[in-house]
C-alpha cells in the first residue's frame, strides 16, 4: 500500500495521469474474484476449484442449518459485493431469492447442482408416513423433468408432500458434478484463470474419485443386515442410493418442521420390528429426538454425522473430504458388528 500511495502521490504531484504500477501483492488482491457460496460444503468446493484466484465468503457457516437460515443485513452486503453467488438449488436455500433481490447484486447466480438427477420424495399419505422406503428404492426412479420444475414448491394446494431432496452432495459422484459446474462458472467469469481452474478441478476430482472408492469399500465391509440406520432429518438419501445404506428419518428432507408424535412413534415401531441397529445424531440438529428414540428402542447411538454443514476448523469435518471420511468412519464403527 505504501508503494502505491507514494507512486500515486508522485504522479499527482507531477500532474500526469499514467498507468500506476501496483506492487504484485496489491495487484493480486485487487483481482481476486469475490464470490459467495450459500453454505459451508459448497464453499469448500468453490475454494478447491478457485484456489488463490477467488475470495470465497460463505453465508451459512460451519454447523449451520441452511434450511432455517435467516439472512442478516450483513449477508445482503456479502451478496451485493459478489461477482458470482453459488447456490445448491433443489429448494435447499428457500431464502436465497429474496436475499438476492434485497441485495441488488449484479452477481451471476450459479446453481451448483445443475445436471444432477434430483431424488424426488414420494408423496406421503396419511396412513403411511414415516414407514415408506426412503433411499434405495428410489434409485432408478427418473422424475427428472418433473423434479426440476418442482424444486422450489413444497406445498401443493396445502398438501405438504416430500418435494425434492436437496442433499445431493452426499453422493461423491454428485460432488464431481458440483465441481465441474463451479469450474465452468469461474472460467466464464475469469477467462484468464482457465488453466488454473481446470488444473484445480482436475486435481480435486481425482481426490473425489479416490474418496468415492474409499466410501464404497467401507460400506462393503459393513454386514448387509446392519446397513440401516436412523438420523434426525432425511439428509442421506443420495448417500443411501449411491452406497447402499438405508437411512430412515422422523423429519423430512427439511428441518423446518418438527417430526410429529405420530412419525416418531412409527419410527420406534419400525426400529423394533426391523432390528435397526443404530441411530445417529447430526451436527446441525438437536440431538434430543434421536437420543429419545434410542432410549425407547434397543438401537445404539452411533455418533454424529455431518449432514448439511462442515465442522469448524478444529472439528473432524472442516472439508468435504474429511466430512465424508468422518461419516463413513462413524457408520463403520457403529455398524460393523
Ligand atoms: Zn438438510
Amino acid at each position: 500500500m505504501l508503494t502505491r500511495r507514494l507512486t500515486l502521490a508522485g504522479a499527482l504531484a507531477l500532474g500526469i495521469a499514467l498507468p500506476i504500477s501496483l506492487p504484485a501483492t496489491a495487484q493480486e488482491a485487487a483481482t481476486k474474484i469475490p464470490v459467495v457460496a450459500s453454505f459451508s460444503i459448497l464453499g469448500d468446493f468453490v475454494k478447491q476449484v478457485g484456489g488463490d484466484r477467488v475470495e470465497v465468503t460463505t453465508l451459512v457457516g460451519p454447523n449451520g442449518d441452511a434450511h432455517v437460515f435467516q439472512p442478516a443485513p450483513g449477508d445482503a452486503k456479502k451478496v451485493s459485493a459478489a461477482q458470482i453467488v453459488f447456490v445448491n438449488g433443489l429448494g435447499f436455500e428457500g431464502w436465497i431469492d429474496r436475499l438476492v433481490k434485497a441485495s441488488g447484486t449484479k452477481a451471476e447466480i450459479v446453481v451448483a447442482t445443475k445436471g444432477i438427477t434430483p431424488r424426488e420424495m414420494a408423496d406421503e399419505d396419511e396412513d403411511d408416513h414415516a414407514a415408506h422406503d426412503h433411499g434405495k428404492d428410489h434409485k432408478d426412479h427418473d422424475h427428472d423433468e418433473h423434479a426440476k420444475k418442482d424444486g422450489h414448491d413444497h406445498d401443493h394446494a396445502g398438501h405438504d408432500h416430500g418435494g425434492v431432496d436437496p442433499h445431493a452432495w452426499q453422493s461423491v459422484a454428485n460432488a464431481e458434478i458440483y465441481v465441474a459446474n463451479i469450474r465452468d462458472a469461474l472460467i466464464a467469469a475469469d477467462p484468464a484463470g482457465k488453466a488454473a481452474y481446470e488444473a484445480n478441478a482436475a486435481a480435486y476430482t481425482a481426490k473425489l474419485q479416490a474418496l468415492d472408492a474409499e466410501v464404497k469399500a467401507a460400506v462393503a465391509s459393513i454386514p448387509e443386515k446392519n446397513r440401516r440406520i436412523i438420523t434426525s432429518h432425511d439428509a442421506f438419501g443420495y448417500f443411501g442410493a449411491a452406497y447402499g445404506v438405508e437411512f430412515i428419518a422422523p423429519q423430512g428432507v427439511s428441518t423446518d418442521s418438527e417430526a410429529s408424535a405420530k412419525d416418531v412413534a412409527h419410527i420406534i415401531r419400525q426400529i423394533k420390528a426391523d432390528n435397526i441397529p443404530a441411530v445417529f445424531m447430526e451436527n446441525i440438529s438437536d440431538p434430543r429426538l434421536v437420543k429419545r428414540i434410542a432410549k425407547e428402542t434397543k438401537a445404539k447411538v452411533g455418533g454424529e454425522l455431518f449432514s448439511d454443514a462442515l465442522s469448524d476448523d478444529k472439528g473432524p469435518a472442516s472439508t468435504y473430504i474429511d466430512m465424508m471420511k468422518n461419516n463413513v468412519a462413524q457408520l463403520s464403527s457403529a455398524l460393523s458388528s
